[in-house]
């Protein structure tokens, strides 16, 4: 681990395949030049990513290839990638070695009926990127997913968003105080209204929600998000993601203020009620 922490990879011709986002990872991009990572990400020849793997069956439907973006300044207090927080932690691949990659697999995934997810981090901050790698995505015939935050879906055309098949929202809060408690003091109404216009555009997605003891599982505002998301008709699945201690290594080996070191999961009865409010709003849940 402690070699993966001290030998940054800058061969912008590799992917970073098979690496777990659950491994830490840090400084693989730091000594791309300022000038380089400014043009790459502008232009989105260049993204950063921390992870890419394949066989997932938790982040869209089917079988997915997943891309794992660095860079995410929400700072939830129960992340579990902290890693992928700073740019250059990430690994930089340019755009064609990206669609390279997918290109591998595409065949496969249409067999499997699965696809391509990006997700982070938070991808939109590399939106050019993105908007490439979708693109590329969709003329190779791959079902195509996004993992958002939904703070950048400004940064996206409504030509690009057709590009992508799926939008997997992971919803933080729906008021803005309790938004701002969970993440590092962000205001929330760009993201609600990039799921208002997901939903004018009538663009599937998905919501997730992670259920934190004490932090997410306040009966009132699961009922307000559950009631704004069915409210939306366009989400097809709602997801609780019990909140669990898998990243408090990487918080630790960082030196970052983990605030929940003592928090447990919630219990399955609290999982039940969670998804309870959830149902009775009317919401397919899974
Ligand atoms: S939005 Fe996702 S990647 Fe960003 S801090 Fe929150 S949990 Fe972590």
């Amino acid at each position: 681990m402690e070699s993966e922490v001290t030998s940054p990879v800058t061969d912008h011709s590799v992917v970073p395949e098979g690496l777990s986002p659950f491994e830490l990872r840090t400084r693989r991009g730091v000594d791309v030049p300022e000038n380089e990572v400014r043009s790459g990400i502008a232009s989105g020849e260049l993204g950063f990513l921390h992870s890419f793997t394949t066989g997932s069956t938790v982040d869209g439907p089917g079988v997915r290839v997943v891309a794992w973006t660095t860079l995410c300044m929400f700072r939830c207090k129960y992340c579990h990638n902290p890693d992928t927080w700073t740019l250059s932690n990430g690994t930089p691949v340019r755009i064609e070695t990206a669609i390279e990659q997918l290109r591998k697999y595409a065949t496969g995934l249409k067999v499997m009926k699965g696809g391509f997810t990006l997700s982070g981090g938070e991808p939109l901050m590399q939106a050019r990127f993105a908007a490439r790698l979708f693109a590329a995505a969709k003329e190779l015939g791959i079902h195509t997913a996004l993992e958002t935050n939904g703070f950048y879906g400004d940064k996206l055309s409504d030509k690009e968003l057709a590009d992508i098949d799926l939008v997997i929202l992971d919803m933080k809060a729906l008021g803005p105080e309790q938004h701002k408690r969970v993440t590092s003091g962000i205001d929330n109404k760009p993201v609600i209204e990039f799921c208002e216009r997901l939903a004018a555009l009538h663009r599937p997605m998905w919501l997730r929600y992670v259920l934190v003891p004490g932090l997410t599982d306040d009966d009132a505002e699961m009922e307000r998000i559950a009631e704004f998301a069915e409210s939306l008709g366009v989400i097809e699945r709602a997801e609780i993601l019990p909140f669990h201690q898998m990243g408090r290594y990487k918080w630790e080996k960082l030196g970052l203020n983990y605030t929940l070191a003592s928090t447990p999961p919630p219990s399955p009865e609290a999982v039940a009620h969670a998804t309870g409010i959830f149902c009775a709003a009317g919401l397919n849940i899974s």
